[in-house]
C-alpha cells in the first residue's frame, strides 16, 4: 500500500471514529455546524466532480439527466440518519461495504467513498468505539431526534419467537430491538439475503426459528416502506445507490415482486455476462480449468445460475467495479435469491436443488474434473 493510501485510509478512520463517538451536542461537535459542501470540499471533492458522481448515480439507477440536479441538491441538503442494526449474520454484508469505502482514495468521487460522508451513519455496532448502555443511548436519542424520517439498514434474520432466547442484544430479544426501531423508521433496507429472505439461519434445519424481515414485519403489523437488497453479500454501490434514489425522490424506487429495486435486480446475470457469446455457440466448459473455460466458454454446465438468478454483479461488478464471479471462472451460485442454500434459486423452499449441487447440471466437486458422463449434453 502507497504511504498515500495509509494516511488516507487512517485519515478516514479518525473521521469515521470521530463521528461515531462524539454525541451529538452543538457545544461539543464542531462536525454539526459542518456542511456535506465542506466536507466534500475537505475531501477534495470539486463540485464538478461530485456533479459527475450524480451523474454516475444516475445513469446507473436509470434516473433520467435532467433530475441530477435535484439528486445533488438532495444529497447535499439532507444528510439523514442512518441506524445500521446486525442480527444473525456474518458480518460479511457490513465487510462488503466498508471495505468498498476504505479502497476508495479520498478525493474520489466513487459512491463507495462517499456512503460515509453522505449519509450519517449514526448507530452501528461492529463500526462504533461506544458499547454497551451508551451505545445503546445513542441509538435510543437519535431515533427519538429523527423519528419517523431515519433510515433502518438490517443485516441479518431475526429468530420470530422472542422468547426462545436465540438472539438477544442489549438485554433485549432481536425481536424487540428491530420491532422498536422500525416502528421509528421512515425507510427500512433488509441488507444480504439473511435479511431479505432469511438466508444461512432460515436454512434447514433452521434451529433457531429465524425469519426475513418482510416475514418478521407481516407478523407484527409494520407497514413501513421495505427494499430488500439481497445477495450474500449485497454489492456496496446498490446500498448506496438506493439511499441516493430515496434522497432524490423521497420515495422507494421501482420494486420487483421480492422487494428488490428492479433497476439493480430486474435483469439476471446471464444478460450481461461476458460468457453469454460462448452460451449462444453452445460452447461450454466441462472443467474449471480446460481450454474452453480458459477461453471464456459459458460456465452453464458447472453449475453457474446466471440465468435464473437476478442481480447487477455483471453490470455493476465487485472490487470498485473491477470483475464479476464469471470473470475471474466461477459461475454464478444464485445468492441474490430466496432459500439458495437449500432450496436452490427458486422462490419454494421444497425445490431439492441448492447451490452446491450446482443445480440442474450435473458435475462432480468444484474442484474434481468432470467426467464427460456425467455431463447433461
Ligand atoms: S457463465 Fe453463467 S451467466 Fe455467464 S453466460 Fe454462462 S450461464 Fe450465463
Ligand atoms: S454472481 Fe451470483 S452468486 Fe456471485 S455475487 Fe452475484 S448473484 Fe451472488
Amino acid at each position: 500500500m502507497k504511504d498515500d493510501d495509509k494516511s488516507t485510509n487512517e485519515s478516514r478512520r479518525n473521521l469515521i471514529t470521530r463521528l461515531l463517538q462524539e454525541p451529538p451536542s452543538p457545544e461539543n461537535d464542531s462536525l454539526l455546524n459542518e456542511t456535506i459542501g465542506d466536507r466534500l470540499a475537505q475531501m477534495g471533492v470539486s463540485r464538478r466532480g461530485f456533479m459527475q458522481f450524480c451523474a454516475g448515480m444516475a445513469s446507473m439507477m436509470a434516473i433520467p439527466a435532467a433530475m441530477v440536479p435535484r439528486m445533488a441538491a438532495a444529497a447535499l441538503a439532507a444528510k439523514p440518519s442512518v441506524i445500521y442494526m446486525s442480527f444473525q449474520e456474518c458480518t460479511g454484508c457490513l465487510e462488503s461495504l466498508v471495505n468498498s469505502s476504505i479502497q476508495s482514495s479520498a478525493n474520489s468521487t466513487t459512491i463507495e467513498n462517499l456512503i460515509l460522508n453522505l449519509v450519517s451513519l449514526d448507530y452501528q455496532e461492529t463500526l462504533m468505539t461506544s458499547a454497551g448502555h451508551e451505545a445503546e443511548t445513542i441509538r435510543d436519542e437519535i431515533m427519538a431526534a429523527n423519528n419517523g424520517s431515519f433510515v433502518l439498514i438490517v443485516d441479518g434474520s431475526i429468530p420470530k419467537d422472542p422468547t426462545n432466547g436465540y438472539f438477544i442484544s442489549g438485554g433485549k430479544s432481536g425481536v424487540t430491538r428491530f420491532v422498536e426501531a422500525a416502528n421509528q423508521a421512515g425507510l427500512i433496507l433488509a441488507v444480504g439475503t439473511c435479511a431479505a429472505f432469511g438466508g444461512l439461519p432460515n436454512a434447514d434445519p433452521n434451529p433457531t426459528g429465524a425469519v426475513s424481515i418482510g416475514e418478521l414485519m407481516a407478523s407484527k403489523g409494520i407497514n413501513k416502506p421495505l427494499i430488500n437488497i439481497s445477495g450474500c453479500p449485497p454489492i456496496a454501490e446498490v446500498i448506496t445507490g438506493v439511499i441516493m434514489y430515496y434522497l432524490t425522490y423521497g420515495a422507494a424506487p421501482a420494486l420487483d415482486s421480492l422487494k428488490r429495486p428492479r433497476v439493480f435486480y430486474g435483469e439476471d446475470i446471464h444478460d450481461e455476462c461476458y460468457r453469454k457469446d460462448y452460451f449462444e455457440k453452445g460452447l461450454f466448459a466441462n472443467t474449471f480449468d480446460d481450454a474452453g473455460a480458459r477461453q471464456g466458454y459459458c460456465l452453464l454446465k458447472l453449475g453457474c445460475k446466471g440465468p435464473i438468478s437476478n442481480n447487477a454483479c455483471s453490470e455493476v461488478k465487485w472490487n470498485a467495479r473491477t470483475s464479476f464471479p464469471m470473470k475471474s471462472g466461477h459461475g454464478c451460485m444464485g445468492c441474490s435469491q430466496p432459500y439458495f442454500w437449500d432450496g436452490g434459486v427458486t422462490t419454494a423452499k421444497a425445490n431439492p436443488v441448492p447451490f452446491w449441487k450446482n443445480g440442474p447440471y450435473k458435475s462432480p466437486s468444484f474442484y474434481s474434473p468432470l467426467p464427460a458422463s456425467l455431463v447433461d449434453d
